[in-house]
């Protein structure tokens, strides 16, 4: 049988500069390094001062174009290298409609060697978006009906931080976001200046009581420390406590998750289903957060079809990107049944959607979800204009 083969895989690493960097203005103690990157006091984590990204593109023998993206936010090089060497060339001259098996092949050359996570996944989860968004294109129909069909028709979005540097403000901030018709907010406890409890009241009192409040705890606390806070936090209502434990701590989370009144969301920082299973068997959350950056397509569609048989919800994270991985996540969550809400970075998203064509967007607490074939979207190309590397 003769096939459209995949014929070249291109990588483009992307900077684009921004007024305020993530999760809002620089505190005491924080600068931004000779390499344009900052570390958070609050959370320990290191951020690019820009917008990074890494785009790839796959070419098929008869010009057709996938895209992907992938969280290459830090050390981009790293990904990119990964692609240009390894993955490219095995890649090139395989069939773009077998994107579940070109993944697993991809993913057992580095296998024996330790490398099941990481960059070197998230160089799978950025070529395996592309192959999709290629195969969907070949087809003529989007990546949701090639993963069973578009269950939602659009999808609720919960608005993801609120980057201002007072608490009056971020209150303010939330009261907006609410006019505008959202139900759901989450506030970053890493920048909770004034104590998160009261971050929590302040935000119920400005909010009111029909709003879905959440807070992202970064992996801050012991399994007894984030008991004794988030009981606290529940006394305000709180949707779903985030990350409390540090990430290495499986059985600290499993306490917390049975300690607590109220759900317990954790895995935008894991990647495979591999790395899920032991916590969806210990019952470690009862909603789990795949990140499309770190994941790409076959992954998520595997992890949110798990967590359905173990009976958990899916709230995708969405973070820093021009808006390829989001198209890519919002096709794949809309061919999930147990979808509550999907994360919405207005900062970011919102900023970066010129970058996109095709019709993708957030209003009135809801995704537009893209249309067309693949992913409905791809790089505007100005885009390029910030190619870096
Ligand atoms: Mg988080």
């Amino acid at each position: 049988m003769s096939f459209d083969a995949i014929k070249k895989v291109e990588t483009f690493i992307i900077s684009i500069p921004r007024d305020v960097p993530y999760l809002g203005p620089l505190r005491e103690g924080e600068k931004i390094n000779e390499k344009g990157y900052l570390i958070r006091k609050g959370n320990r984590s290191i951020y690019p001062s820009s917008d990074m990204s890494m785009l790839i593109k796959i070419t098929s023998e008869s010009g057709k174009i996938g895209w992907g993206e992938t969280y290459g936010i830090v050390a981009p090089h790293a990904v990119k290298a990964i692609i240009d060497d390894v993955l490219g060339p095995v890649m090139v001259g395989r069939n773009p409609a077998e994107p579940v098996v070109l993944h697993e092949d991809l993913y057992d050359l580095m296998r024996v060697r330790g490398f099941f996570g990481g960059y070197y996944v998230d160089s799978l989860a950025g070529v395996d978006i592309a192959v999709w968004d290629l195969y969907g294109k070949q087809m003529g129909l989007p990546v949701s009906a090639l993963l069973g069909g578009r269950r939602h028709a659009s999808l609720p979005a919960y608005v993801s931080g609120l980057p201002k540097a007072t608490l009056k403000e971020r209150c303010d901030l939330a009261v907006e976001w609410v006019r505008k018709g959202y139900k759901a907010i989450k506030f970053a406890a890493a920048v909770s200046d004034e104590g998160i409890v009261a971050e929590m009241a302040a935000l119920r009192e400005a909010v009111g009581p029909g709003i879905d409040l959440m807070v992202d705890l970064h992996w801050k606390f012991t399994s007894a420390e984030a008991i004794r806070l988030i009981r606290r936090l529940e006394a305000h209502n709180l949707y779903f406590a985030e990350a409390p434990c540090e990430p290495e701590d499986l059985e600290g989370q499993t306490i917390v998750a049975r300690g607590i009144g109220c759900p317990l969301a954790l895995g935008e920082e894991l990647r495979t289903v591999f790395e899920y299973r032991p916590r969806f068997e210990k019952r470690t959350m009862t909603i789990i957060q795949p990140e499309m950056g770190h994941t790409g397509i076959t992954e998520f569609l595997h992890i949110g079809r798990l967590a359905h048989a173990f009976h958990v919800d899916t709230i995708p994270h969405a973070s820093i990107g021009i808006g390829i991985f989001m198209a890519a996540s919002l096709q794949a969550t809309s061919a999930l049944k147990r979808v509550p809400y999907h994360e919405y970075q207005h900062s970011i998203f919102d900023k970066n959607l010129k970058f996109v064509t095709g019709k993708m967007g957030c209003e009135k607490g809801h995704y537009i979800l893209p249309e067309g074939p693949g992913l409905g979207v791809e790089p505007h190309p100005s885009v390029f204009d910030y190619v870096i590397g």
